[in-house]
Parts: structure tokens; sequence; C-alpha cells
């Protein structure tokens, strides 16, 4: 369903780019139906896109509000030929969707972000590599998969420092932090099990995060750096615009910036890092809208879920400006309660609620999260220092 425009002939290239557009009311297929899922489709309904998605369990987050639902694996290759055949464009909300097949389906439709990033973020020693030979800076790291390697890994990296699974990790889980021998035995258990990567521990003043967005025309646009607060090792208040020196900003938007266009992604790229004394530390990569990036939503001329859209439906990127000042307080399934009460209070009623309709509220898994936007940073702080005073940990 491409349809074409009429631009006149003012501009060959943009003719040529507006002629290539996926315009509504086409249909976007969305492998994966979580809440990353879910925004995307929110934003390209609201648009005017029908929306189609791939996702093993019923009733998904995404799949509440998309216009259909198939029930198969993310792997079942004749579910993901249909879907390409059927959808105008096709995009994940994951990583850990399995390569191979999208890689062997990439050339049969239009999929515009292929494999490529999937194979670099969904395994975290690639993604160092890459990250690396970019240029840009990680913490100390080796590669782990045996107890030997383990051993060595400590003894040249030291302590403290995190065992992390290569792949299938998130929110922490899969990482073992290590302070002293007294930790070994525990990770020596497991060190045959699976591929890790020993990282050290790194001295952070702050955690930041940059999302970029590159367009299937190559045209890149960078989200305001964000500040994030995690407890637990799971995302716990983003901050926007981060407090953080100007000179780090733009270098933080520089790295962004660089690394999707060097890595050659299409697509949303989140960039997490480390503000050390020594300068910006690369933690790791999403190639995707991320959870830092909720504000987006009611804080910024343009949210990380419609730019997403835009990038692979060959749209112009819309230059993301924030409004005043944002707070995201993200919600896990043990917050529902405190945040639904607050939410009802006259001081809390201009916090935006998102929830993402889960079907159970699991402690420490991620339901929803709540924005509040405002002018005045001062009376912004006041007001989330006093939401969160009750908030359950
Ligand atoms: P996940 O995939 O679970 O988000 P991360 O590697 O981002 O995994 O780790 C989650 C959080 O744990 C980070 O945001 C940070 O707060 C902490 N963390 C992870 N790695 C390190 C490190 N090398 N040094 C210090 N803190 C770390
Ligand atoms: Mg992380």
């Amino acid at each position: 369903m491409n349809e074409t425009i009429e631009l006149g002939t003012q501009n060959p290239e943009l003719v040529k780019k507006a002629i290539n557009a996926v315009l509504p009311p086409s249909v976007i297929g969305i492998i994966g139906g979580g809440q990353l899922g879910r925004m995307m489709a929110i934003a390209a309904r609201q648009m005017g896109y029908r929306v189609v998605v791939l996702e093993p369990t019923s009733n998904s987050p995404l799949g509440q509000i998309a216009d259909d639902e198939w029930n198969e694996p993310y792997d079942d290759e004749a579910a993901l030929t249909a879907m390409l055949g059927f959808a105008d464009v096709v995009t994940y909300e994951f990583e850990n969707v399995p390569y191979a097949p999208i890689r062997k389906l990439a050339s049969l439709g239009n999929l515009p972000q292929g494999e490529l990033p999937l194979v670099v973020t969904s395994h975290r020693l690639r993604e160092k590599l890459a990250i690396e030979s970019a240029g840009y800076k990680v913490a100390p790291f080796l590669a782990v998969m045996s107890k030997d390697e383990l051993r060595y890994a400590i003894k040249r990296i030291g302590y403290p420092s995190i065992l992390k699974t290569s792949s299938g990790g998130y929110d922490g889980k899969g990482q073992w932090v290590l302070r002293s021998d007294a930790d070994l035995p525990e990770v020596l258990k497991i060190a045959n099990d699976n591929e890790y990567v020993l990282e050290g521990f790194v001295d952070f003043t702050s955690e930041v995060s940059v999302i970029a967005t590159r367009s299937v025309n190559g045209d890149v646009e960078v989200f305001p750096v964000t500040e994030n607060e995690h407890v637990n090792q799971i995302l716990h208040v983003s901050i926007a615009p981060a407090r953080i020196d100007d000179s780090l900003r733009a270098e933080a938007e520089s790295i962004a910036r660089g690394l999707i266009e060097k890595l050659d992604f299409v697509g949303t790229l989140a960039i997490e890092m480390f503000v050390t004394a020594d300068g910006l530390v690369i933690n790791e990569l999403a190639p995707r809208p991320h959870n830092s990036g909720h504000w987006t939503i009611d804080g910024c001329t343009i949210s990380q879920f419609e730019q997403h859209i835009r990038a692979i439906c060959g749209l112009p990127l819309v230059k993301p400006e924030i409004r005043g000042y944002a707070v995201m307080v993200n919600l896990l399934g043990q917050h529902l309660d405190y945040a639904l009460s607050a939410w009802q209070k006259p001081e809390f009623s201009d916090g935006k609620l998102h929830l993402y309709g889960k079907d159970e509220m699991k402690k420490n898994r991620k339901i929803g999260h709540i924005n509040f936007v405002g002018n005045d940073w001062g009376e912004l702080e006041a007001k989330i220092e006093q939401f969160l005073i009750g908030f359950p940990r």
C-alpha cells in the first residue's frame, strides 16, 4: 500500500523520499507484543496506520490495542513470511527476536532495520566489541566461557566486578556482583553453563542515556540526554534534561549520532552511559525505544515511539525538543496500588499515567510509568519528592 503524494518539483531528494514513504493507512507489523510495541502502536494508530503483532502469548500489551494479534513463536518462519506479505513495513520491539529468521526474511519484504541491530545488541560481548571498534569507550571487560576463564578474568579485572550473561539478561537479571573471593564459589558453579562477560565495576557519578533515531533515508535525530536512577538494577526515575555539563551533554549526543551511523543501524538506538570523573563510558545498547525515553511521550515535541514509526516508514524525522523539564517514574508490579491512589490526589493529577495492560502485577516487573512535566525545575523536583515519599520499595 505504498502511496505517492504530489510534492511539486522543488527538491528532487525530498520528492524521492516522500514517494518511498509508507503512509497511513498502511499496515505496520510489529514483532513482539510488550509495552514498547504497545506504545509504538499507539503512536502509529494515532497517525492512522493499522497494526498487526506477532507475539506468542495472547492478549499481550500490544495485542490488546492492535488491529490483529498473531499468536505464533517469534521464529515461526511461516508466520514471519506471512507478516512480510501482509504488512507494508515490519519492525521489532525488542532485541531478543531470533535474528537468523529475520536475516532470511529481510530480503523478502520491507523490514528496513534488517537483522544487524539484533546481531550486535543481543550479545553483550559482540556489543562491546562493536562499540570499541566504532571508537568509543566501554568498561574493562573479558569474555568468560569456562571456570578457568573466569579465574583469569578476575585476576585481570579485579574486584569489584560484575559477571553478566552474554545474552538474554534484562533489568539486572543474569548479573552477579563480585566484591571479593568470598563471592567466587557461587559464580564458579555457573561459569561453564553459558557465555558471560566479566566487567569492571564503574565508579560513576550518574547514569545517562541518549536515544538516536535513523530513518530509512539516513536522517538522524537525537533526543535530549536523560539522567537515570536505578534501584536494584531496575530503572526507577528518569530526568530530562540530564543534570550534566553542557560539554558532556554535547559529547553524549555526538556519541549517539556517531554510533548509529557507524553501526549502520536503521530505527531507534538507545545508548546507556556512565558519567565518570574521566568522562563517558558506554554501558549498553538497545536497538529499540527505551524505558528511559518514555518521558518523551508527554515532555517532547515528538515521542521516541512516533519518531521510530516515522523512521521505518521513511517520513521526515522531527527535531526532538523538550518542553521544559520532564520526570518519569517507573511503575513495577508492587507500585500499582500506591501509584493509583497518589494519582487521584489533586496535587499529582497532572501526572500522565501510562499502564501497559499487563495481566499480572508481578514484583519487579514493569507495569507502567507516570510522567510529570513542568517549566520550573524547583517545583517539579519538589513534586517528585512528594510523590516518592510513600513509594513502596
Ligand atoms: P540490564 O540489561 O539489566 O539493563 P545493565 O548492564 O544495564 O543491564 O545493568 C543494570 C544496571 O546495573 C546499570 O544501569 C547500572 O546501574 C548497574 N551496572 C551495570 N553494570 C555496571 C558496571 N560495570 N559498573 C557499575 N554499575 C553497573
Ligand atoms: Mg541497562
